[in-house]
C-alpha cells in the first residue's frame, strides 16, 4: 500500500487530515487513488444509507439576480440572459407533479431576486407546507439577513443550501465583485445553522484561480462547519461571463473530492450534481459510485429550463419532468442503488 492510500485510511480513522496531507492527496489524483477512496466512501455511504438514494425536486423559480458573480450565467451583468419568474401557481404545479412522482423534498432555487420579498417567499413556503405537510422544503436563494432566515424558518422551510464557494478570502475576491465577501457568506451559514436549518455548503471544483491549497482549506472548513449537506460540482464556463475562456473543472477531481468528503463526514448528504452530469454523460452515475447519495432532478417547467443557465450546455433542459424522472431512476439503478420516496432528512437532525 502506498503513502497516499495510507492517508485515506487515516482520514477514515480520524475523520480529518492536516492541510499538507490534503494538498498531497489532491496533487496526486490518479485512477488508483480514486478507486481506493471510492471503495471506502461507498462502504461508508452504505453503512448509513444502504443502497438508498434520496431525490430532491429542483424548482428554479427565478433567474433574476442582483449579484454579479464572475462565473455565473445568470449574473446581473449578463444582458443576453432571458429573464423569467415563475408565478406561485406555476411553482405549485411543479410541486404537484413532483409529489405525484413520489418526491418528498423540493428545493426552491433562484438568483438573488429582490422581487421575492421575505413575505412572498414565506407565502410560497407556508402554502406548499400546508398542502403537503409531509414534504421538506429547501431554500437556495442566497445571502439574506438573519431576520429573513428566521422568517423563512417560521414559515416552514427546513433546509438551506448556500455554497460557500471558497473559504479563502483572496480566492473569493477573484470570483466575486468587491461588494461581496466570503466572510458574510460564512456568517450566513452560521446564522442558518444556529436557527436550526439543515444546511448545505460547498464549492465549485476547478473554479478559476482555485489551487489545491484552496481546496485543502475548504475541506478543513467543511469539517469544522459540519454541514448536513455538501454540494460540489465542477466549474463549467458560461460564454457570457468574464470567465468564458476559463477551463472547466474535471470529472476526476470532482470524483476524488466526493469520496474524500464522504469519508470525512460519513453521514453527510452528498448530491451527484447536474454539473457533473454535464461534463460527462455518465458523470452522475460515477458520482454515486464515488460516495454520493442524492440526486436533484429538475422539476422546472420546460419553457424556462434553458433560461436558468448557470453554465453552458447544461443537461436536462429539454425533457418533460416525467422523462427526467424515468431517466434518473434508470441511471441510479445502474449503479446498484434505488431511489426512495422519503424526505431524506439528515440522520443527524
Ligand atoms: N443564488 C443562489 C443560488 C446560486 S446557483 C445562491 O447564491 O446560493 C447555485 C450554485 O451554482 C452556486 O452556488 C454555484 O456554486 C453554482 N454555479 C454557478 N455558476 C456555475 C458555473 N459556471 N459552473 C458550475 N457551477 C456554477
Amino acid at each position: 500500500m502506498n503513502e497516499l492510500m495510507k492517508l485515506i485510511d487515516k482520514l477514515e480513522l480520524q475523520g480529518s487530515l492536516t492541510y499538507e496531507e490534503y494538498v498531497m492527496l489532491l496533487s496526486n489524483n490518479s485512477q488508483e487513488l480514486r478507486d481506493y477512496a471510492a471503495l471506502k466512501a461507498v462502504s461508508i455511504k452504505e453503512k448509513y444509507y444502504s443502497n438508498k438514494v434520496f431525490v430532491r425536486g429542483l424548482i428554479e423559480f427565478s433567474n433574476y439576480c442582483k449579484n454579479d458573480c464572475y462565473y455565473c450565467g445568470i449574473r446581473n451583468g449578463n444582458h443576453n440572459c432571458d429573464r423569467y419568474r415563475l408565478s406561485q401557481d406555476e411553482i405549485f404545479e411543479c410541486c404537484r407533479q413532483g409529489y405525484d412522482f413520489g418526491y418528498r423534498t423540493f428545493v426552491f432555487q433562484s438568483g438573488e431576486d429582490p422581487y421575492y420579498s421575505d413575505e412572498r417567499i414565506c407565502n410560497i413556503v407556508s402554502s406548499i407546507k400546508s398542502e403537503y405537510p409531509d414534504v421538506a422544503i429547501t431554500l437556495s436563494i442566497g445571502e439574506k439577513s438573519i431576520d429573513s432566515y428566521k422568517a423563512f424558518k417560521k414559515a416552514g422551510a427546513d433546509r438551506y443550501l448556500l455554497r460557500h464557494e471558497t473559504c479563502n478570502e483572496d480566492h473569493y475576491s477573484k470570483l466575486h465583485p468587491q461588494n461581496m465577501s466570503g466572510t458574510n457568506r460564512k456568517q450566513c451559514l452560521n446564522n442558518l445553522k444556529s436557527l436550526g436549518f439543515q444546511v448545505g455548503a460547498g464549492i465549485m471544483v476547478g473554479s478559476p484561480y482555485q489551487t489545491k491549497e484552496n481546496i485543502a482549506e475548504d475541506l478543513i472548513f467543511l469539517k469544522e462547519l459540519n454541514p448536513h449537506m455538501v454540494g460540489i460540482g465542477p466549474f463549467i464556463s458560461h460564454k457570457d461571463t468574464p470567465f468564458a475562456d476559463m477551463p472547466n473543472g474535471t470529472l476526476e477531481d470532482t470524483l476524488l473530492l466526493l469520496s474524500l468528503i464522504r469519508i470525512m463526514l460519513p453521514d453527510v448528504l452528498l448530491p451527484s450534481t447536474t454539473a457533473l452530469g454535464t461534463i460527462n454523460p455518465r458523470g452522475r452515475e460515477m458520482g454515486l459510485m464515488a460516495g454520493a447519495n442524492v440526486v436533484m432532478p429538475n422539476l422546472s417547467p420546460v419553457k424556462v429550463r434553458q433560461k436558468y443557465s448557470l453554465y453552458d450546455n447544461k443537461i436536462c433542459t429539454g425533457e418533460e419532468a416525467a422523462e427526467c424522472v424515468d431517466c434518473l431512476k434508470k441511471r441510479v439503478e445502474l449503479t446498484g442503488n434505488i431511489i426512495v420516496t422519503d424526505r431524506g432528512d439528515s440522520p443527524r437532525k
